[in-house]
């Protein structure tokens, strides 16, 4: 097994002086050495074959002594030290201070075909950023990183790749709804791969600092390597960059909306400096259709990571990381500008997004109205997502039909709620839509076709999720296998997964890890 190492975050970046891994506050550095715990009883539960291509590795690897080793954290690289990154972060509106990688520890970089991945394992035990925490990852956690990091690169959302899902062989203990219940579960380890896992806290904890010697270190860095094409140093440069992070961030949180994804815990130390999705904990998937709604059961009371407040979140993060960034420029007013363009940018792309999603090609000033209505409509009750943009491409405008009602029908969850004053409020909606279509010149193929493309059949439900895990738990991992596969082309209709297009079992509703999930993890 051979891995192409071109290491740059631990070469270029300052390193804290202290060796020794315990809890610690650390100062002017970018990161700390760190070894992963050996684990008792290292197994492998599955690989994306995908991600062992694009490091350059082969099937004949995966079963490879070395690669158990390495993966399971049992062994070094030869040649490298691995590490954990400091930062900080907001979490949940509120500054934390220092966090840093308590529980992912990195292993190295590699430069493949002009692509670098940095690798990194979760779960692989303390570092000096655990604090009281033990470092370590439970199954449930770990199968929920691995499957949706590779379901959501399929989708088309900008997201951290996962490599691999080990089992450790060790006990963790957890208090999953901290309720008093602590129980063992088993610990697992994922390798994750990114070209970068930095993140807004990691500039954020220097600026907290007022270490402005080190922020402009790693900006400069992080400009030099995952912004080439930016004019180096200057203010000019640095500005440019924050409207960059801003558009990359703008752009996921849309492909977010348009999949129906709820990240959970849009803390600032959970946003990656390049607009990719990270760190996969209590997200959710929206089944029915509800702009209120979160799965982590931590924010049930205030809904503040919700899915209609995710756009508002990405901006108040945006501007925490612009106050991070203005003493590289020396002026708040340029990034603020950045800033109130926000809105109209996302108002923008988001109704391009939904055009896309209705099958409208062209721009017009009614559609906006139209989103709008749905939107409300979508919520008076009870509606899956999925479903409906699915069977809404099923309209033919071609046919002799006028009612199109029966063609949703299959995504409400519960009929006995279908007045006929909803009915009618669909009915109307339908009549407004279906005429806005006839002014597009797309045949019913056609516009079925590009609305597939941009609407799921298959997503990492909720309740599929723990379905995979509760057989994993009694050591069956095929389900896990099923789901990768599937949701490999979650575009596609692929008939022999039919039953998964299928609308969240009642028993799930409010099972917990279905429609409840915890931080815990
Ligand atoms: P999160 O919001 O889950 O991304 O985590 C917030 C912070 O807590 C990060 O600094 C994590 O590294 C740390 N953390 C979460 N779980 C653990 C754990 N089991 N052990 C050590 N640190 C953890
Ligand atoms: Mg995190």
């Amino acid at each position: 097994m051979k891995l192409k190492i071109d290491e740059t975050f631990n070469r270029e970046l300052p390193k804290d002086p202290i060796k020794d891994n315990y809890p610690r506050q650390v100062v002017e550095s970018c990161y700390s050495v760190a070894t992963p715990r050996i684990p008792t009883e290292p197994q492998i539960i599955h690989v994306s074959d995908e991600m062992m291509q694009a490091i350059g590795l082969t099937e004949h690897d995966k079963s490879s002594k070395k690669f158990l080793d390495i993966f399971s954290g049992k062994k070094v690289i030869e040649g490298t030290e691995p590490y954990a990154m400091c930062y900080g972060g907001h979490q949940f509106g509120h500054w934390a201070g220092q966090l840093g990688d308590g529980r992912a520890i990195n292993l190295t970089e590699l430069l493949v075909e002009g692509n670098r991945w940095a690798l990194q394992l979760k779960g692989a035990g303390v570092t000096p950023y655990s604090r009281t925490a033990d470092g370590l990852a439970v199954l449930r956690s770990s199968v929920r990183e691995h499957l949706c990091s590779e379901a959501m690169y399929h989708l088309g959302v900008p997201t951290t790749r996962s490599l691999s899902l080990m089992l450790t062989g060790d006990q963790v203990l957890r208090d999953m709804m901290y309720d008093g219940n602590p129980k063992y579960e088993k610990g697992a380890v994922v390798c994750r791969l990114a070209p970068s896992f930095i993140r807004f806290g990691n500039f954020q904890i220097f600026a907290s600092r007022r270490d402005e010697k080190n922020l402009k270190i790693l900006t400069d860095y992080t400009i030099r390597h995952f912004f080439p094409h930016i004019e180096k140093g200057g203010e000019k440069g640095y500005i440019q960059f924050f409207e960059e992070v801003l558009d990359r961030t703008l752009d996921m949180v849309i492909h977010w909306q348009r999949v129906g994804f709820v990240h959970g815990v849009m803390n600032t130390d959970n946003l990656s400096i390049l607009g990719s999705t990270i760190d996969y904990g209590p997200y959710g998937w929206l089944e029915g259709y509800d702009h209120q709604w979160t799965p982590n059961t931590t924010d049930r009371q205030h809904h503040r990571y919700g899915y209609g407040k995710q756009p508002d979140i990405a901006l108040w993060n945006l501007a925490q990381l612009g106050s991070a960034l203005v003493p590289l420029i020396g002026e708040a007013q340029p990034l603020q500008e950045i800033l109130n363009g926000y809105k109209d940018k996302y108002q923008s792309n988001y109704l391009s997004m939904m055009r896309s999603k209705l099958g409208l090609s062209q721009t017009l000033a009614v559609d906006l109205a139209l989103v709008e209505e749905l939107e409300d409509i979508l919520q008076v009750t009870e509606t899956d997502m999925t479903i409906f943009f699915r069977n809404l491409a099923n309209i033919q405008l071609e046919s002799t039909h006028t009612n199109f009602f029966p063609l949703i029908n299959d995504a409400f969850y519960k009929s006995e709620e279908l007045t006929e004053v909803i009915k009618k409020l669909w009915n109307d909606w339908l009549t407004k839509y279906t005429e806005r279509l006839r002014i597009e010149n797309s045949t019913d193929r056609e516009r079925k076709e590009s609305m597939d493309a941009v609407n799921p059949k298959y997503v990492l439900r909720n309740y599929m999720a723990q379905l995979a895990i509760d057989k994993a738990d009694n050591g069956d991992y095929s389900l896990i296998g099923t789901f990768y596969q599937m949701l490999k082309s979650p575009y596609s209709e692929q008939p022999e997964y039919q039953e998964w297009f299928a609308k969240r079992p009642e028993w799930a509703r409010h099972k917990v890890g279905c429609s409840m999930l915890s931080c815990s993890s």
